[in-house]
């Protein structure tokens, strides 16, 4: 059976001997890397400690949503559609600070700083920067990073923009925006110019995919001073969208051609979510590999997935991540991590009819239709208080 902390802390251990490569000619960055190397090894220990002793299995990854603000309105994007950017107030970035703090402590490498878009929480990025055990992608449209802003990259090594683009200038343009392609690019140019370490973040389509996955594609973007590249496959937050999503065939071909692109490209570093989580034994959300933790603070299984019953406010992260036994007088499956028992995860035995498999877009289905139409039948033995989906 897969054993999938080491899978993941191999994962890491591959992502940073790439970063290495990347990053010879530049003796900061590389001193910080080989400090973040220590930092991921001793992470992997405090995870497998505590799997190990209290059977809380803590994730390498966190997604935070940190920002309920956007200066754009992308054509499906997840985040507006569920309700993440409504201008609120979200949490302080005191709250955020302490969040990382215990993330850390318990072991999590990576914190992906998503929104809304994050560059509007700069209180909250200068509190990540702090945290030096830690990595945070910031997933940023690019729109905001100005001189300022680069300065304070380049002042906080573990804070590492990514920025969002579709592909071209007519396929960043149509779901972005008109002009944001050039904005973009000159945000780039910037970033180059600094010899900064930055990536780019893109959602994959079936419009867009061959594009993206282009070795010219990827050069050009490598030229640009682009080190790295998430892609992300499309999940339909919108009606009217579904034909965007990637067929079986698509994806299939989307993981043979990035993984052909990793020779091509070696000076990058690509990864592909959810990727192939077959491999993995099924979805990795829920805390299997990564988790979300929305604008205020509730735990869920992923962006995608907006269910939560369960703040790490008032729990903590550790409580967010502790499962009681079923056995136990006060149990009560927490239904943010519902995707759990999808893998090979704790508990996985209970619900044994639900595919083991789950893609990002089974994701869609099984949070968005299973837990909309079944959650009150199905989890109607485990008592829950206040399920939450964000209106
Ligand atoms: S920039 Fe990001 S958060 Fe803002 S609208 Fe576009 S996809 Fe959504």
């Amino acid at each position: 059976m897969l054993d999938l902390q080491q899978y993941m802390a191999s994962a890491i251990t591959e992502i940073v001997a790439t970063a290495y490569k990347n990053i010879l000619g530049n003796p900061p960055q590389a001193l910080f890397l080989a400090q973040m190397q220590i930092a991921t090894s001793k992470a992997e220990r405090r995870r497998k400690t505590l799997f190990e002793k209290e059977g809380i299995n803590v994730p390498p990854f966190l997604i935070a949503s940190i920002a309920t603000a956007c200066n754009l309105r992308c054509k499906g994007c997840y985040a507006v559609q569920n309700g993440l950017v409504k201008g609120g107030k979200g949490l302080t970035a005191q709250q955020w600070r302490s969040i990382f703090d215990e993330a850390d402590s318990l072991g999590i490498s990576f914190a992906l700083l998503a929104g809304g878009e994050p560059l509007t929480r700069r209180d909250i990025l200068e509190q990540a920067a702090q945290v030096s055990g830690m990595i945070f992608p910031v997933f940023t449209n690019g729109t905001l990073i100005n001189d300022e802003s680069i300065k304070f990259f380049s002042q906080s090594p573990n804070i590492i923009p990514f920025i969002s683009i579709e592909g071209n200038e007519q396929q960043t343009d149509d779901r972005r925006g008109a002009g944001i392609h050039l904005v973009v690019e000159r945000a780039m140019d910037l970033m180059r110019k600094e010899k900064m370490f930055f990536g780019a973040s893109i959602t994959v389509t079936s419009e867009n995919w061959q594009t993206v996955t282009d070795a010219e594609y990827l050069q050009q973007l490598s030229s640009k001073g682009c080190k790295a590249v998430i892609y992300v496959e499309y999940v339909p937050a919108q009606e009217g969208t579904d034909h965007l999503v990637l067929s079986d065939e698509q994806l299939k071909q989307l993981g043979a051609t990035v993984e052909e692109r990793r020779c091509d490209c070696p000076q990058m570093i690509l990864l592909s979510f959810p990727g192939d989580e077959e491999a993995v034994g099924g979805c990795l959300a829920a805390g299997r590999g990564f988790f979300h933790i929305n604008p205020t603070g509730k735990a869920e299984p992923c962006p995608f997935s907006p269910y939560s019953d369960t703040s790490v406010l008032e729990v903590g992260v550790k409580g967010a991540l502790s499962f009681p036994l079923p056995s136990s007088a006060n149990y009560r499956w927490p239904i943010w991590s519902a995707a759990n028992i999808m893998g090979d995860a704790p508990f996985s035995n209970i619900v044994t009819k639900w595919p083991l498999s789950c893609r990002t877009n089974s994701i869609v289905l099984y949070c968005q239709k299973l837990i909309r139409s079944s959650t009150k039948s199905v989890f109607s033995k485990y008592p829950t208080s206040s399920i939450e989906k964000h209106s």
